[in-house]
């Protein structure tokens, strides 16, 4: 594995922990002041969006209050168009892995709290990790997003050992955990620093609301209370020297225009402070969950077009930034999200720890909440070739080369996916379907593969075509 240095050194003198970044007024005072824009007020925002150097707060504000209902057509062609330049037709996959649903939290939207007593709590033991992971491997899968409770059980060291076994679980057929993500409770800097040890990839943790009164009154015990310490998580992350993080918003807590503009002041913040923005934004969604009741009927309950607008205007304000979709939403919705610009699906997941070796049983009674997309990985593969001419990719180059952090924009950043995210994207996807596909979807990913390589630079294609051979006569884990 390569490590890097942290292009930007921060420390703790750079921000200010006690006192939040986001300004309640000021962020209800752009609101208001782009309250009912007119159609050409819409379409110059739209006209600056297509250069792909992002949005302001006050712009995005201008996007979210369009009433014109012929201009969200004009809207997604945009993000449509931007997604395009940007990701061409690649789309990553990666599976959770639900490691502990033991939480000393009690967040009201979420099954694992520790007031669900209905819950069956459990934490996987290292063989229960080996088996889990064992079962993603045999799917194809490269990417894991591992998923924790907070809760003394699961403590960095914890954390850091589950990690290791996930990486070390190898299949007859050079299958291997390629990069693991994270999705647990902020730490402190020191054990982040910790954290990085384990060779993570993105530090993922989601704010839930931005709204301090909306998020002190859904967060009712524990650590997770303190609003500030998780708003300066990803401070600390990057003083630890973590440079991929991923942030989110779940969305229904409270207005999604605030939450939106509050996110995107997150993301400024991070640039200023941190020298990088985020590497992945995420778009959570309140699902119903067993022993939640808030999670039957959010206060803030945003309908499949309402969603599909926030996902289409976050591509516009922030071009570069990679949007994660989760098994959360449903296989129509999700198809359409990947056109306005979402990078990354899970796909055939659960969320209950031990959940796929227990795949037949619906595990209502340790899942987080209940999912809207119930296929298997290589349904939802067939599905992105035959039905959105999408590469599905399992790169995990940049990470393993040290290139990480945000530090590509712009044009550079265009050329650098020509280069390495497209011939990456084939050449792992070819090996997913020599080593786990049906035969439908082997006919119909390879004659994909012969359309993409056709439509690259003579240098490309045979660049490329070398790599594909070499997967054919069984060399696995080839990049560039
Ligand atoms: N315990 C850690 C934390 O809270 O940050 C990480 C695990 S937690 C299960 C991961 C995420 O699940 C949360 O950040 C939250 O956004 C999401 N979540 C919780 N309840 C949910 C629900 N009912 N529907 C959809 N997402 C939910
Ligand atoms: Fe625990 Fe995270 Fe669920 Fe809150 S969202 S109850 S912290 S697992």
């Amino acid at each position: 594995m390569t490590t890097h240095e942290h292009p930007h050194t921060i420390s703790i003198a750079d921000y200010n922990a006690n006192k939040s970044f986001i300004d309640e007024q000021a962020i209800w005072s752009v609101i208001n002041n782009a309250a009912n824009p007119s159609a050409e007020q819409v379409r110059q925002v739209l006209v600056k969006a297509k250069q792909c150097q992002g949005l302001s707060i006050e712009e995005t504000a201008i996007l979210l209050q369009n009433q014109h209902q012929q201009l969200d057509e004009e809207l997604f062609a945009v993000a449509r168009e931007i997604k395009n330049t940007i990701y061409g037709n690649r789309i990553v996959l990666f599976a959770p892995l639900y490691v502990s649903n033991h939480c000393a939290n009690s967040c009201s939207y979420c099954g694992f709290n520790a007031d669900n007593h209905q819950l069956k709590r459990k934490t996987l033991n290292h063989e229960e990790i080996e088996k889990e992971v064992a079962i993603l491997e045999a799917m194809g899968h490269k990417r894991i997003l591992a998923v924790y409770g907070e809760h003394p059980r699961n403590n960095v060291t914890a954390i850091v050992d589950s990690i290791r076994t996930m990486y070390s679980v190898k299949d007859n057929k050079g299958g291997e955990i390629r990069r693991i993500n994270v999705n647990c409770a902020p730490m402190s800097t020191d054990d982040f620093k910790t954290l990085k040890t384990a060779a993570i990839g993105t530090y993922q943790c989601f704010q839930e609301t931005y709204h301090q009164p909306t998020y002190e009154s859904v967060h009712l015990k524990g650590k997770k209370k303190d609003y500030l310490y998780r708003l300066y998580a990803m401070h600390r992350a990057m003083e630890a020297g973590i440079d991929d993080v991923g942030i989110g918003a779940l969305f229904g807590l409270y207005d999604h225009r605030f939450e939106l503009l509050a996110m995107l002041k997150h993301v400024e913040e991070l640039e200023t402070v941190c020298g990088i923005g985020p590497h992945t934004i995420s778009f959570p969604r309140i699902e119903p969950a067993h022993g939640s009741a808030i999670s039957e009927k959010p206060p803030y309950e945003i309908d499949d077009a309402c969603f599909k607008r926030i996902v289409a205007i976050t591509r516009l304000a922030v071009p570069y930034t990679g949007l994660i979709m989760s098994t959360r939403e449903s296989a129509a919705l999700r198809k359409e999200l990947l056109e306005l610009g979402v990078s990354q699906i899970s796909a055939g997941s659960r969320t209950s720890p031990g959940g796929y070796q227990d795949s037949e049983h619906e595990h209502y009674d340790a899942e987080q909440f209940s999912l809207g997309d119930h296929r298997a990985m290589d349904d939802i593969i067939y599905e992105l070739v035959t039905e959105s001419n999408a590469i599905p990719s399992f790169c995990t180059g940049c990470y393993r080369k040290g290139r990480t952090g945000d530090h590509f924009i712009g044009l550079a950043k265009q050329q650098f996916i020509g280069k390495f995210c497209q011939p990456n994207a084939l050449i792992t996807f070819k090996e997913y379907l020599n080593d786990y596909a049906s035969e439908k979807t082997s006919v119909a990913g390879n004659a994909l593969i012969e359309s993409e390589l056709a439509a690259m630079s003579p240098a490309r294609e045979r660049n490329v075509r070398i790599c594909l051979a070499k997967t054919d006569s069984g060399e696995r884990d080839i990049y560039l």
